[in-house]
């Protein structure tokens, strides 16, 4: 059976990635997880709803594609969910002035024990801009 990668795949993945490598950090509200439209440069986002308190993590639609590997949306994922352990797009405490000063998002994933996903994004990166060249 071919796995479809759809909506409930796409939660599957971030409850693995949340209890793999964020297990100490609080679920404070809802986070809803989705694919977004097909983007090339911006391959992932997280937003936060005031009114309702929801976070919203949103996948470029271009990783339903099987071809890309898990690995590299994990790494996606985990992207966003430390801008929430930081406390951007979410209800914890804002840790930083801003979410990508000083490497912050990659010191925490390599911390988190993620140095192997930082790796396979990094490849799988080099190879996938090389096509636009
Ligand atoms: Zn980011």
């Amino acid at each position: 059976m071919k796995i479809q990668r759809d909506d409930i795949w796409l939660l599957s993945r971030l409850d693995y990635v949340w209890a793999k490598y964020f297990d100490d950090v609080s679920q404070n509200n809802k986070v809803f997880i989705k694919f977004g439209r097909y983007a090339r440069a911006r391959l992932g986002s997280i937003k936060y709803d005031k009114k309702s308190g929801h976070s919203f993590i949103t996948i470029t639609g271009m990783f339903k594609d099987l071809k890309i590997p898990t690995g590299v949306i994990d790494h996606t994922i985990a992207h966003e969910l430390c801008h929430y352990t930081h406390g951007f797009s979410s209800p914890h405490r804002k840790l930083h002035h801003y979410p990508h000063e000083g490497g912050i998002v990659k010191k925490e994933m390599l911390s988190r024990g993620m140095g192997s996903l930082v790796k396979g994004y990094r490849d799988w990166i080099k190879s996938y801009r090389r096509q636009f060249r």
